[in-house]
C-alpha cells in the first residue's frame, strides 16, 4: 500500500482525479464533494477525514485511506515588542524553516491587515553574500503541502490577507512546488487567495520569470539589488548567468504579457549600492516601465560585513528616484528584536532553542 500524501499538497484538481479512482462521479456531483471537502478542511479547520461532515460514509474511509490531513510541520512562535511574530517550523524530517506574520496597519474600514512572509527551501542555493539564509546552501525544495501549511499555522495566530515568497529560499528555482502551492491557495473553496494578494520574490531567474508571466498565479518581485553588472555580480552570484538587461528585459515582458505592475526591490548596502549616482542609473532602467522600486535598508546580522546606509543616505537615494519620477516607497523593517526582518530567517542556528510549539 501506498502511504497516504497529504491533503494540503492537493489542488481541487487534483482530489478530483483522486476521487475519481474510487468511484465514477458525474461532474457535478465529483465539484459538489470537491468542494466541500476543500470548504471542511481549509475553511472549518476539519484535521481528520473521519469527522467530514458533508461527505458521506464510504468516501470519508477513502480519504482517510489515501490522504494524510495532519500538518506536515510543528511550529514555535516568538513576539516581536512591534507585533511582528516569527514562526519556527520543524519540519517531518527535522530541518526547519521559518515565516514572519507583519503587521501592515489598518484599512480605513478599521480591519487590520498582516502580510505574511513565507519560505519556499530549506536554505537557498542562490549565495547573495549579504543574505543571512544563503548561509546554509540550498538543503532542499520544500513541498506544496510544507508551503501551504505555513498559511494555515499562522492564519491560527492571524489569518493573513497577502502572503509573500520572501522568507527562505529562491521560489523560482522550486518554481513547480511554488506554483502548485498558489493554486491550493487560491481556490475559493479554500483559502482563496487571490493571485494579487500573493507575491513571489526572486533573484532574477529569468525562465523562472517567464513561467510565472505564462501561470499568472501570483504577483513578480523581483530583487535588483544594484544599478550596474560589477556590483551586483560582487553581491549576487546569479548575476554572472542572467545580468540586468536581459534581467530588465523579461520584466518588461512580464509587465507586457501579464499589465501588471512589478515591484523591484533594492537592499541599500552602505558604500556599495547606495549613492545618488546608484539612485539615477536605477532609475535610466526603470524609465519607461510599469513598476514599482521598494527600498529596503539592509538589516545587519552577526558575522555579515555590510552595513545599513545612515537615515540620510536612504533619504536622498529616495528623493532622486521621486525626482526622475520613479514611483519608491521605503520598507520599513520591523521585527528585528526577534530577528524576524527581511533577511534575518536562519532557522537552522536557531530551531534548538524553539521549545513553545504551539
Ligand atoms: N530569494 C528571493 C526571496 C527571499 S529574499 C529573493 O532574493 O528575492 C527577500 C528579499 O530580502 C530580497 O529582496 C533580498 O534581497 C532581501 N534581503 C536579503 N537579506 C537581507 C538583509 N539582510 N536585509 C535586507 N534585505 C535583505
Ligand atoms: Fe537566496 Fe534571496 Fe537570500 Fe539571495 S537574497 S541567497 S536568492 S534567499
Amino acid at each position: 500500500m501506498q502511504p497516504p500524501i497529504s491533503f494540503y499538497g492537493l489542488t481541487r484538481t487534483d482530489l478530483k482525479d483522486l476521487l475519481m479512482t474510487f468511484r465514477d462521479f458525474s461532474p457535478q456531483g465529483l465539484n459538489q464533494v470537491s468542494g466541500r471537502i476543500f470548504t471542511e478542511v481549509y475553511q472549518k479547520g476539519i484535521r481528520s477525514a473521519h469527522v467530514l461532515g458533508q461527505v458521506s460514509a464510504p468516501v470519508r474511509q477513502f480519504l482517510a485511506e489515501k490522504l494524510d490531513f495532519s500538518l506536515p510541520l510543528q511550529c514555535a512562535r516568538h513576539e516581536s515588542s512591534d507585533g511582528t511574530t516569527r514562526l519556527v517550523f520543524r519540519l517531518e524530517d527535522s530541518s526547519s524553516i521559518e515565516s514572519v506574520l507583519i503587521p501592515m496597519g489598518e484599512d480605513a474600514d478599521g480591519t487590520r491587515r498582516t502580510t505574511l512572509c513565507i519560505s519556499s527551501q530549506v536554505g537557498c542555493a542562490m549565495g547573495c553574500t549579504f543574505c543571512l539564509t544563503a548561509r546554509q546552501g540550498l538543503k532542499r525544495h520544500l513541498n506544496p503541502a510544507e508551503i501551504v501549511s505555513q498559511v494555515i499555522a499562522a492564519s491560527r495566530i492571524t489569518p493573513p490577507g497577502r502572503i509573500v515568497f520572501m522568507g527562505m529560499g529562491e521560489p523560482l528555482h522550486n518554481r513547480s512546488a511554488v506554483f502548485t502551492a498558489c493554486h491550493i491557495l487560491n481556490e475559493d473553496f479554500g483559502l482563496d487567495y487571490s493571485r494579487q494578494s500573493m507575491t513571489i520574490s526572486t533573484s532574477g531567474l529569468i525562465a523562472g520569470i517567464e513561467a510565472l508571466a505564462e501561470e499568472d498565479c501570483a504577483l513578480l518581485a523581483v530583487s535588483i539589488n544594484a544599478s550596474e553588472d560589477i556590483t551586483r555580480s560582487r553581491i549576487m552570484p546569479i548575476n554572472r548567468r542572467h545580468s540586468l538587461k536581459p534581467l530588465m528585459e523579461s520584466i518588461q515582458a512580464y509587465q507586457l504579457k501579464t499589465r501588471r505592475w512589478p515591484l523591484l526591490e533594492y537592499v541599500l548596502l552602505k558604500g556599495q549600492n547606495d549613492t545618488v549616482e546608484d539612485a539615477r542609473r536605477l532609475a535610466g532602467r526603470v524609465q519607461g516601465m510599469k513598476a514599482k522600486v521598494n527600498l529596503i535598508p539592509f538589516n545587519e546580522h552577526h558575522g555579515s560585513e555590510f552595513l545599513r546606509p545612515s537615515d540620510e543616505t536612504i533619504t536622498l537615494f529616495q528623493e532622486e528616484l521621486m525626482r526622475l519620477n520613479i514611483p519608491v516607497t521605503v520598507r520599513t523593517s520591523k521585527g528585528r528584536d526577534v530577528s524576524a526582518a527581511c533577511g534575518q530567517l536562519a532557522s537552522e542556528e536557531r530551531a534548538r532553542d524553539s521549545a513553545s510549539l504551539l
